[in-house]
Parts: C-alpha cells; sequence; structure tokens
C-alpha cells in the first residue's frame, strides 16, 4: 500500500464532532480507482489509493483517517439519485407540516442533486423552495424544471447570501450530502444559521452502525468522508444550538439510514424528544477488521478452486468496493450489469474487467463461477442463476462465508 504523508483534515487531527484526538483504527484496504469511473478500453490501472477509517475514542464518530481523506470536486460530479428515493420520502415530506411549515414558507434542499426530492416536496403542496448543489450538470438538470437552484456548496458564506436574497427558511433538508463534506461542523452550523426561530432542521445520513454486524464493508467507499452513529450525529446537530427532537434508523433497500429531525429552539410543544442510541459497542468496532479479514480470506481461498471465468453480478460502486475490499481485484474475469454507462466498458479493478449486459451474459456464458454480489438485487442473482443453472455454473454465496 502506497503510504500518503499525514497531513491535518478540515477539524486538524481533532474529531469534527467533540474536538477528541484519541482514535482507533476501524477499517483499512484500497482501491483501484475513484467511484463512477468507467474505462473505454481496457486501460492498464494506475497505482491504488488507500482507504483508511478510524473511530473517536471519545464519541464514536467514523471517518476517513485525517491525511487520508479522498479529494472529490463535486462541481464535476453528475451522477442523479432520480432512482434512489426512499420508500419513506412521504414520511419526510409530511413531517413538514407537523413541524409547522406551511405551503407558503421557505424550504432549502442542501444537496439537492437533479431536484427529484424537491420535485417531491413541490408535488405535496410546497411553492417557496430552494435547492443548494455544487454539480453544474445537476444543478442545471434540477433548473430545468423550474426548480429554484443555488450553484454551488453550502457554507457560512453561501448561508448569507441565500439569508440575503430568501429570508431565513423555516425548514432546511439535507439528505445524503453530511457524509460526503470535508467540514461536517461548517455544514451543519451554516444549516442552524439559515433557521427561523422554531425552524425545522431534518438531516439524513447512512447508519454505520448497519454496516458492522452484518459485516457489510461493501457500503464503505470512497466519496463518504464520514460514517455517522446515531450518538456522533446527534452530538454534532446539538453543538450547533439545534435541539435533536427525532433521530430515527429507516430501512432502504439494503441499507439503513439514520434520519434526524431537529429545531431551533426548545422541543415543541405536544412532543417529547426521542433519540436512537449507538446501536453498536466499541469493541465490535474494534473487532470489524480482524472480522472482514477473516471473511475476505475465506472467500477469496473459495474463488482460487472456481472454475474459471469468475463473474461478479454488478459493476456499481458497491460492488468495486467488495472486490476491491476482499482482495478479489485481481479475481474477477467479467462483471454483468445493465446500466448504459457501465455495459460495454470496463471497470477498473486491479486489471481492467469486460462489463457486458445480462442478456449477453445468458447467452454466452457456459461455464465458470458467479459470485452472488448484486446485493440489493436478490432477484437480479437469481434470474441469473437460474438461466445458468442448466449449463453446470458454479454459484458462489459471499453471505454465505460470513
Ligand atoms: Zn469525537
Amino acid at each position: 500500500m502506497t503510504e500518503a504523508v499525514r497531513v491535518e483534515g478540515a477539524h486538524g487531527f481533532a474529531c469534527g464532532v467533540c474536538d477528541g484526538v484519541e482514535f482507533t483504527p476501524f477499517f483499512r484496504s484500497r482501491e483501484w480507482s475513484g467511484s463512477g469511473r468507467y474505462l473505454e478500453r481496457p486501460e492498464r490501472s494506475t497505482a491504488p489509493v488507500d482507504i483508511v477509517l478510524e473511530a473517536c475514542s471519545a464519541c464514536g464518530l467514523v471517518r476517513q483517517a485525517a491525511g487520508f481523506e479522498v479529494k472529490l470536486d463535486y462541481f464535476d460530479i453528475a451522477r442523479g439519485t432520480a432512482k434512489q428515493l426512499p420508500d419513506y420520502t412521504n414520511r419526510i415530506i409530511g413531517s413538514l407540516r407537523e413541524f409547522g411549515v406551511g405551503p407558503d414558507d421557505l424550504v432549502i434542499e442542501v444537496g439537492a442533486n437533479d431536484g427529484t426530492f424537491l420535485r417531491a416536496v413541490r408535488e405535496s403542496g410546497h411553492r417557496n423552495l430552494v435547492g443548494v448543489e455544487p454539480s453544474r450538470a445537476l444543478a442545471s438538470a434540477a433548473g430545468s424544471d423550474g426548480l429554484n437552484i443555488f450553484q454551488g456548496y453550502f457554507n457560512g458564506d453561501a448561508a448569507v447570501r441565500l439569508r440575503d436574497e430568501h429570508g431565513q427558511a423555516a425548514a432546511v433538508i439535507c439528505r445524503h450530502t453530511l457524509e460526503h463534506v470535508p467540514n461536517i461542523r461548517e455544514l451543519t452550523a451554516a444549516i442552524a444559521s439559515m433557521l427561523r426561530p422554531g425552524g425545522l432542521s431534518f438531516i439524513e445520513v447512512p447508519d454505520c452502525d448497519w454496516v458492522i454486524p452484518g459485516l457489510l464493508a461493501h457500503e464503505i467507499w470512497d466519496e463518504h468522508l464520514t460514517y455517522f452513529r446515531a450518538g456522533s450525529l446527534a452530538r454534532l446537530i446539538g453543538a450547533t444550538g439545534l435541539t435533536p427532537v427525532r433521530l430515527d434508523r429507516l430501512r432502504f433497500r439494503d441499507t439503513r439510514n439514520l434520519l434526524c429531525w431537529s429545531v431551533r429552539g426548545a422541543v415543541p410543544a405536544g412532543m417529547t424528544a426521542i433519540i436512537a442510541e449507538d446501536a453498536t459497542l466499541p469493541v465490535e468496532l474494534a473487532l470489524y477488521q480482524q472480522r472482514w479479514d477473516a471473511f475476505a480470506a475465506r472467500l477469496r481461498a473459495r474463488v482460487a478452486l472456481a472454475p474459471r471465468p469468475v463473474v461478479g453480478i454488478g459493476a456499481s460502486h458497491i460492488q468495486l468496493n467488495f472486490f476491491n475490499f476482499t482482495g478479489l481485484d485481481d479475481s474477477i474475469d467479467l462483471l454483468v450489469d445493465d446500466d448504459p454507462v457501465k455495459a460495454g466498458r470496463y471497470a477498473p479493478l486491479a486489471r481492467p474487467v469486460q462489463i457486458q449486459s445480462t442478456e449477453t451474459l445468458l447467452a454466452t456464458l457456459r461455464g465458470g463461477t458467479i459470485i452472488r454480489s448484486a446485493f440489493p438485487y436478490p432477484s437480479w442473482e437469481d434470474r441469473i442463476c437460474d438461466a445458468l443453472a442448466p449449463f453446470g455454473v458454479d454459484v458462489i454465496a459471499p453471505d454465505a462465508l460470513k
């Protein structure tokens, strides 16, 4: 592995939540390319990057270790999330009214992406909406649909500009954005500074405690600088002067998220604060790497004996993470994915791996091994495995080796 020189992060070396300076190792691996990069031609891979996560001994926050943060510029990233609207979207939108946000009150979405969520808010009758989105392509896609979009990063300066132009907000919604930003304290403070007294902040992030018991390290990826657990999220929001009122955990497909409703001021009359707590113990964080390494070794041993070609199902970041982190990065011969951005191209693992559509795979594969690596899409795995069973294709289910 390449050793980077440790340089101070956004919070120096200290924890962005509690200022603690004692961290324990949580997870370490390497990967061959940042997410979202697919090759037209089978070019040789360049050097891998280290993914190094550590846990704050004081508050349990997990983060990319100071000095090992993966740097990304979201101005030029254009990954739409239209297909990722959770089944509990209406519950989030319905909570606006519950917290006293009327149809003409200003609602801001930080990290508006292509406007998918904001359009759902608009359809529910809210008329005074502003989205904040750094990606030029996504901001333009959202704006072309009549949404009011501020293109740029959301920080203290942006909050001042938005307040000058639109006034204080009744609600600020921030979904799956906080875990991507280098300065978590600045972002949450900027959200708090936008709110009118009594205003609502809604923040949603992946729940790090979900990846621990089930050994779901494929959910760890280079774009996530911070991995919140319930305690660290509530503490970060509380430190901005906001009062967490509800902190829930909700499942979506094969992931689980933390959803935190907070207000500027006291808990509203008639409500009681209900705040989820951490779901794993510090010792479980400390043992994670050991458990993962043992699992990865079992899987590699199984794959080493498997007939070739070895085919992985899926070529998204979760699958590439999985093959990188298990050390199967030089053992996969072929990937299958029907996304037109991927099918026909190559995925940059230790060597470039061709990506085929399901249709092509089913028409051509007559031996070898399938790895059930689709994760959120077991019915897709079943379809492929059932169709190829008559040809004696071997099947490996990683979960069975955990
Ligand atoms: Zn901490």
